[in-house]
């Protein structure tokens, strides 16, 4: 399945000269649904994946079906102020301002095999700042996956994900 054809291009959101993905029309269409699930748990089913890190927002979507493929738990990393319990924060600079995203501290133990998860990879900062928060957390492995990655853009965050292979079904 050709599944760019299923994300729409919305121009202008959410701010004046953005082409942003939007993901809801591949969504709403359950072969597509199923097409993305497959393929990532097709790539990671021999990893032994025990926590999958689901990345707010859009990353909770496909984060709970792949937890539940893979056996493995779920875990979501969230904006500021959103988790109620002890958290693990790291903050990452935006093209106006800085953002800060949280795990649990006792989300993660040392012998956890992490998949990373979230719906698109634009700059890197936000993947890199989860990466970073695991890192802290320290586990045995880390993997990401991404639906869909806007080439066009390329940072030193984003090289840091790069060296580490991630899994893109889009490009
Ligand atoms: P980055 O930190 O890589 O610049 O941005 C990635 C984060 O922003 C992801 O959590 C992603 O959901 C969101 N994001 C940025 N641009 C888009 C877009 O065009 N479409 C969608 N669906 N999400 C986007």
């Amino acid at each position: 399945m050709n599944l760019k054809t299923k994300i729409r291009e919305i121009q202008d959101f959410p701010t004046k000269g953005i082409s942003f993905k939007d993901i809801t029309t591949l969504l709403k269409e359950k072969e597509a649904f199923v097409c993305v699930v497959d393929n990532i748990v097709e790539e990671f089913k021999t990893k032994n994946i025990t926590k999958v890190l689901g990345i707010e927002s859009r990353g909770f979507i496909f984060g709970g079906a792949l937890a539940k493929e893979l056996g493995a738990g779920f875990v979501p990393v969230r904006k500021k102020g959103k988790l109620p319990a002890e958290t693990i924060a790291e903050s990452y600079e935006l093209e106006y301002g800085v953002d800060t995203i949280e795990m649990h501290k006792d989300a993660l133990s040392s012998d956890d095999v992490v998949l990373i998860h979230d719906d698109l990879l634009a700059t890197g900062g936000t993947a890199n700042a989860v990466f970073n928060i695991v890192k802290k957390a320290g586990v045995k492995e880390v993997y990401f996956s991404f639906v869909c990655d806007l080439e066009f853009i390329q940072t030193p965050e984003k090289s840091n994900i790069y060296k580490l292979n991630p899994h893109i079904l889009v490009k």
